[in-house]
């Protein structure tokens, strides 16, 4: 854990979120400031600062964290009206927590390209 690392503070239940999945890898958590209907962040519990960091010993939890947000996107009912996943990295693409985190996005129509 990184101490003074936002997410990892949540992942340790002292920062408070709204817990949308969690199991012994990664926790899955409604974003404080939605961009639509469904905004959930799925985050791996270890501390990867960004995706300039992953190791070949981390395609396990990258592939949990893709499989487990077209999991949510089922469970919310918008598997087939289509969802957006995300991981912004480093200033162009305006990352702003440095854990890495995957954006679950859906329930409505999103604009491509993005801004
Ligand atoms: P980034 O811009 O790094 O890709 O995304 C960071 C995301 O974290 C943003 O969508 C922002 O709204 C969200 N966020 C920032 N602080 C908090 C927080 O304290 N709790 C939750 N649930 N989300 C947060
Ligand atoms: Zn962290």
């Amino acid at each position: 854990m990184a101490a003074a690392c936002l997410f990892c503070r949540i992942i340790a239940h002292e920062i408070p979120a709204s817990i949308v999945y969690e199991d012994e890898a990664l926790l899955a958590f409604n974003d404080i400031n939605p961009q639509a209907p469904t905004h959930v962040l799925l985050v791996p519990k270890r501390h990867i600062e960004t995706l300039n960091d992953l190791q070949a010993g981390d395609d396990q939890i990258v592939g949990e964290l893709v499989r487990r947000a077209a999991a949510i996107a089922a469970e919310r009912g918008i598997s087939a009206t289509g969802f957006r996943t995300v991981f912004n990295t480093n200033r162009d693409a305006g990352q702003t927590v440095f854990h890495i985190h995957l954006h679950l996005l859906g329930g409505r129509s999103l604009q491509w390209p993005p801004g």
